[in-house]
């Protein structure tokens, strides 16, 4: 039975779900989700690390400088969560052998919850020679000295939403009509007071609507304990938590999506309000969120898309698109945003 069915049914024996509910099984179903049936990564959407290796060259050498501001800990552990196709690793992985003490010193840890997407990762690390362990979660990681990097991460974890009409909050959630899922309203509203500070003092009068990731603290705990010391970086497009961004994406398109779960992507845009403010509860002192592409010209993207240019003549003119597109403010220069979380006590992270 396909997943869309299955969701009605359950809605038409235990009533409406939650945007937060929607999301984690369009996308993580065992059998149907978008990242357990192995997703068209790539043909679907393009992300900053399967646009350029200069951008996990960038990554690897922003892991190396907090290395030393780590106070060189040999072994270090790199965690990437979420790491997709496995690219932005292996970049990572190739750009270290110029930086030999740092490479020797470095464990590679993938987190990734689809099995199909570990076996990309893996197929593409055995490409490049790096050894690297795999987790479900964070949870099996004992603490230690570590570097997480998340590249569009953070925007799929599932967003419960909530709507202010007629001065009265209500959840939006998702029901069933035949074989249509739908959008729709909790019969019951509820106190302000419920909702995070920040949906307090919302942008206007008019009908409103919020976003909440209620796994964020959680993912944030996890980190500040296993990467104990450390640092996470976090690479996304930016929200503030105002107005629907949930969207699905298929073969680059947006599309509608309740229309088919599991063979689109789903994300929201990071609050990266929400992430600042969960690392100040778990502990953490947070930097940013600044714009990717100011973060990368700071790290030397520049001068790294000269020479790769000078010594791929033929190369030229796709090397200065893959710069175009990680930095212009029209690409993904300014919308996508780095944010950094850090042991507290430790010098302020290289670029914020
Ligand atoms: N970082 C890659 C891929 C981004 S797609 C890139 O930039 O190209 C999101 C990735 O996160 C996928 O690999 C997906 O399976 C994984 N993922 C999403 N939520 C997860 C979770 N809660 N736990 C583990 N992996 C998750």
């Amino acid at each position: 039975m396909s997943l869309k069915r299955r969701l009605i049914e359950d809605i038409q024996q235990a009533g409406p779900i939650s945007v937060a509910a929607y999301m984690a099984r369009a996308l993580f179903d065992p059998t149907d989700g978008y990242y357990a049936r192995g997703p068209t990564l790539g043909a679907d959407f393009l992300t900053a690390p399967t646009t350029s290796q200069m951008f996990g060259e960038m990554i690897g050498l922003w892991c190396a400088l907090e290395w030393e501001a780590l106070g060189r800990p040999d072994p270090v552990r790199i965690v990437e969560l979420g790491p997709g196709a496995g690219t932005l690793c292996a970049d990572l992985w190739r750009a270290s052998a110029a930086l030999p003490a740092f490479r020797a010193a470095l464990r590679l840890h993938l987190v990734e919850a689809s099995a199909p997407l570990r076996e990309m990762q893996r197929a593409t690390l055995a490409a490049t020679g790096a050894d690297a362990t795999w987790h479900e979660t964070l949870a099996a990681l004992e603490p230690a000295p570590t570097i997480v990097i998340g590249n569009e991460f953070l925007d799929c974890l599932p967003i419960r939403q909530f709507a202010r009409v007629e001065g009265r909050w209500r959840e939006r959630l998702i029901g069933a009509d035949g074989e249509t899922l739908r959008f729709g309203l909790s019969g019951e509203s509820f106190a302000e007071t419920l909702l995070p500070k920040f949906a307090r003092s919302p942008p206007g009068d008019g009908p409103i609507l919020c976003e909440i990731a209620p796994g964020l603290p959680d993912l944030v705990a996890e980190l500040a304990r296993a990467a104990a010391p450390g640092r996470a970086l976090f690479i996304d497009y930016g929200g503030d938590g105002w107005g629907d961004t949930l969207q699905a994406l298929s073969a680059h398109q947006k599309v509608d999506p309740l229309v088919a779960p599991g063979e689109a992507d789903l994300t929201a845009h990071v609050d990266f309000g929400a992430v600042a403010a969960a690392a100040q509860d778990a502990g953490l002192d947070a930097y940013g969120p600044i714009p990717q592409g100011a973060f990368l010209r700071t790290l030397g993207l520049d001068q790294r898309a000269q020479a790769l240019a000078a010594a791929h003549p033929q190369r030229a003119e796709r090397i200065a698109r893959e710069h175009a597109r990680l930095t212009a403010p029209d690409q993904m220069g300014v919308l996508f945003q780095a944010i950094c979380l850090t042991t507290r006590a430790l010098p302020p992270p290289t670029g914020f």
